[in-house]
């Protein structure tokens, strides 16, 4: 698989990032063994990129992935805001995945100018956890449009790590060309681009092969970010991301996957997941939690908040 440098980070990674997310506790929680056994099938296949975050519970995966692969880039996020959350954040990073060098830390789920102001703090503590050699990249993933605009006037942010897809599915505040007009500025700028959720969390599962040929095909995209669950899976999108055309099995295999949103009876109606939601999907309805499946991209991030544990992507 193609290795490519990620803007003027001088980092280099394979096309092809592994999303770990879908494996872990907030939605297929796979078995730590059969996770890895995923991250290793995908090694073999010229992968070298994974992406993690703090909220996502996957450090156990990526801490035995880099037992089986030492050379892997790993990519994390945190929704650290001042000193104090952002060392801990860091903590927690360096304790759950085994090593003292974090390739690129990102500030997870930023939406403007405002809340990258908002956490100056958090900023400051990795850009100098970067000058002193721990840090390879420092960064922002985001659905928003405005925040890929505001980063352009930052020049510490050197990775962005943006949600685009052929149909602007979870883009939340335009569509995919102009989010593309925004992405391309960054790039051009010399920051390194990650895109996020090609496949639209799942809504464009079915639509896999066009939706895929359209995100390889954008130059200003360096690397692409999916999240995968099964060998299947990984066979597909490494075969893809290689050129080469798929296995009918493996093809056959995912033809028909579905995700879904699950929202248990114990539901409190306590509104939480209304207010993690940056795509408007969930709300209340009769005291209890209902999901809009059409604006759902299946992040996974108010199953993170529920104090109740009452809500699965499947
Ligand atoms: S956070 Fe959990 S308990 Fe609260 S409303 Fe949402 S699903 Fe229900
Ligand atoms: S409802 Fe939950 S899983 Fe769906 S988009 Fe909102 S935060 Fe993500």
């Amino acid at each position: 698989m193609e290795k490519i440098k990620l803007g003027n980070t001088g980092i280099e990674v394979s096309r092809l990032c592994f999303g770990t997310l879908t494996m872990g506790p907030l939605q297929r929680n796979l078995p730590l063994n059969e996770g890895a056994a995923l991250l290793e099938r995908a090694f073999s296949l010229g992968v070298n990129f994974l992406d993690t975050a703090e909220i996502y519970g996957t450090y156990p995966y990526v801490n035995k992935a880099l037992t089986i692969k030492r050379d892997v880039v790993v990519c994390t996020k945190s929704y650290a805001y001042d000193a104090a959350t952002a060392e801990e954040s860091w903590r927690k990073a360096v304790k759950g995945i085994g090593r003292e060098f974090i390739d690129i830390f990102l500030l997870h789920e930023q939406e403007s100018e405002h809340t990258l102001r908002g956490h100056r703090e958090a900023i400051e503590f990795y850009l100098k956890k970067q000058r002193q050699g721990y840090i390879g990249a420092f960064g922002v993933s985001t659905h928003f449009i405005r925040c890929v605009q505001a980063s352009l006037k930052y020049p510490e942010i050197q990775v962005i790590f943006p949600l685009i897809n052929l149909s602007g599915v979870g883009i939340a505040d335009g569509t995919t060309d102009q989010m593309l007009g925004a992405i391309k500025s960054a790039s051009d700028l010399g920051k390194g681009i990650i895109a996020m959720k090609p496949l639209g969390g799942g809504h464009l599962i079915g639509r896999r092969e066009h939706a895929l040929k359209f995100i390889l095909g954008l130059d200003c995209v360096h690397t692409i970010a999916i999240g995968m669950q099964s060998i299947a899976e990984v066979n597909y999108n490494c075969a893809v991301f290689s050129g080469r055309l798929p296995d009918e099995s493996d093809a056959g295999l995912i033809r028909n996957q579905k995700r879904e949103l699950l929202i248990q009876s114990w539901c409190e109606g306590c509104g939480t997941c209304v207010s993690v939601c940056k795509s408007g999907a969930i709300g209340l309805e009769n005291g209890k939690a209902k999901v809009d499946p059409d604006k759902c991209v299946f992040c996974g991030y108010c199953a993170g908040r529920c104090p109740q544990f009452c809500i699965k992507v499947i």
